[in-house]
């Protein structure tokens, strides 16, 4: 095993918040590492519900803090990332028997007073019986409602245009390596690496170790660390389904059930449906979460309650489940615990700064990278004449107006005039500014190579092997675009005979 370079900050975890923190490291001038077992995203940060949101329903947990943080940073997170994060309009029916009207109107008062709403339009009240917001829904039932903003996301891309700036800006990130120990030599971590696809190992040397494993950071503490740490993790199991899209206009649902909970219906991908989701809690291995039937027949009951046509089991095309992994403040049922992070440093005489990650949101993860560097600067010399950056810096891909996204769409067009609409608009939406690095010089459909489905091609696989760190089939059809939902199973394989091609041609290129 042979000692690597040392770094001043290694962290353990490729989900939002880890590579959230690597970036701003980065950018502030530290040295950062960054190992992620699987794919980047794979963990709770792709299994979301994909809302970059202020979370109308923490408030009546009296909230504040977390629901003023996240209302800020929607608009914070839309300048960034316009591609990406796109304001979003939800339809809040009123349920008679449920929450009274009041209760509604003056929770919709503070979500639009208490976050700095600048560009995000105002709640406003809908007749549903005379609109086509109300036209999906059982008939008579939901006369009146309420219309406000809020931000949806594609959750694995965020992490994935972090991890790219963190790059950018010097930091190493290393996927399928997973940190298998980490002990104190000589005042620095010393921590053992697994490279899970070569199974080999190495030693990186860090003066403060992040814990962002996610579902997983107790188990780092107790067993990478060996530290059992203060903080206790809570994992809340969430799952989603998604069907054929249910009706035509773009705004979503948030329906509330007689359980106090709430679900929401989104338009998601164009031609479907995305309906989620469950809080129950969780015990065992977050990998093997799975979406239980209860867990379905749950959602399509919730979501039956309130559209005209009725959801069953067999209109659903795929569902997911996650781990959220939260912090642990007692509550008594899944759905109260709280959403807000707790960041837990521990550091002595002997051991130098591992700072731990628990709960937290996407919407979040920025604010939690810059308390995380906050905490960590008077330990780490690099750090300490650094200064908050993210806020106003893009993301890769990004560096166009809130508002442009059509007008990126025209020019990709008009360079490439072989694109239809529809491809031209998921690319815009999935690489923005990018759009045409993966297009490269190509003047026809037949130069970016063998197609895979759903705009898929060759040329665009070969820039995320090679751009974004992707490997596999999963991926790409899951993590870096949502193609799996579209690309069917001879397309699938003739990815994955592709891929391995590539993997083929990599392992002749290498030297020895
Ligand atoms: P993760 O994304 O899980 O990342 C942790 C990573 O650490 C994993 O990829 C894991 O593989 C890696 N790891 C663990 N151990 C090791 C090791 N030893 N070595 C290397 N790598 C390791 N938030 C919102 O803002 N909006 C929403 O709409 C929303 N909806 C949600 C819906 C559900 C059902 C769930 C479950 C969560 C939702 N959240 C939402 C919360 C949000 O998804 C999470 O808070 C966030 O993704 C957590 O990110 P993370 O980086 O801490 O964890």
């Amino acid at each position: 095993m042979v000692a690597e370079a040392e770094f001043d900050l290694a962290v353990i975890g490729g989900g939002i918040n880890g590579c959230g923190i690597a970036r701003d490291a980065a950018g502030r001038g530290a040295s950062v590492y960054l190992c992620e077992m699987n794919d980047l995203a794979g963990g709770t940060s792709s299994w979301s519900t994909k809302l970059i949101h202020g979370g109308l329903r923490y408030l009546e947990y009296f909230e504040f803090r977390l629901v003023r943080e996240a209302l800020i940073e929607r608009e914070v997170l839309w300048r960034l990332a316009p591609h990406l994060v796109q304001p979003l309009r939800f339809v809040l029916p009123y349920h008679r028997g449920l929450r009274p009207a009041w209760l509604l109107r003056l929770g919709l008062f503070l979500y639009d007073h208490l976050g700095a709403r600048k560009l995000l339009p105002a709640t406003r009240v809908v007749d549903l019986a005379h609109s086509e917001l109300g036209a999906p829904l059982k008939t008579n039932m939901f006369r009146r409602g309420f219309e406000y903003s809020d931000c949806r996301v594609d959750d694995s891309r965020l992490v994935i245009a972090n991890a790219q700036d963190a790059a950018a800006r010097g930091a190493v990130i290393e996927p399928r390596t997973k940190a298998v120990a980490a002990h104190v030599e000589q005042g620095l971590w010393t921590l053992t690496v697994e490279d899970t696809v070569t199974d080999t190992k190495r030693t990186i040397r860090a003066r403060a170790l992040v814990n962002a494993g996610g579902p997983w950071v107790q188990h780092v503490l107790d067993t990478t660390v060996g530290h059992a740490g203060r903080a206790r993790v809570r994992l809340v199991q969430g799952s989603h389904i998604v069907v054929r899209r249910i009706y035509r206009h773009d705004r979503a649902y948030i329906f509330q059930n007689t359980d106090g909970r709430i679900v929401f219906a989104i338009p998601y991908e164009g031609d479907f449906t995305l309906i989620g989701t469950t809080d129950r809690d969780f015990h065992g291995d977050p990998a093997t979460v799975s979406a239980t039937d209860e867990e379905v027949h749950y959602l399509c009951g919730a979501a039956s309650e309130y559209f005209k046509q009725p959801i069953t089991a067999k209109d659903v095309i795929w569902k997911y489940a996650g781990v959220r992994p939260l912090y642990n403040d007692g509550a008594s049922e899944a759905q109260a615990a709280t959403r807000d992070y707790v960041l837990e440093l521990e550091k002595d005489e002997e051991c130098p700064p591992l700072l731990s990650v628990f709960g937290g949101k996407i919407t979040t993860y920025r604010r939690l990278a810059e308390e995380a560097l906050q905490k960590l600067a008077p330990h780490v010399a690099a750090l300490r004449s650094g200064s908050p950056w993210t806020a106003t810096a893009s993301l890769p891909g990004g560096d166009f107006p809130v508002d442009g996204l059509a007008e990126l769409q025209h020019r990709l067009q008009a360079r490439y005039a072989f694109l239809g609409a529809d491809l031209a608009r998921r690319l815009v939406h999935t690489y923005g500014r990018f759009a045409d690095r993966v297009l490269g010089k190509a003047t026809a459909l037949s130069d970016l190579g063998p197609q895979f489905g759903g705009g898929l091609s060759a040329a665009e696989v070969d820039y995320l092997r090679a751009h974004e760190w992707a490997r596999s089939a999963d991926d790409i059809l899951w993590r870096r675009t949502k193609l799996g939902l579209v690309v069917d199973e001879a397309g699938r394989r003739a990815l994955d005979a592709y891929l391995g091609q590539q993997t083929q041609a990599d392992l002749a290129r290498q030297p020895g």
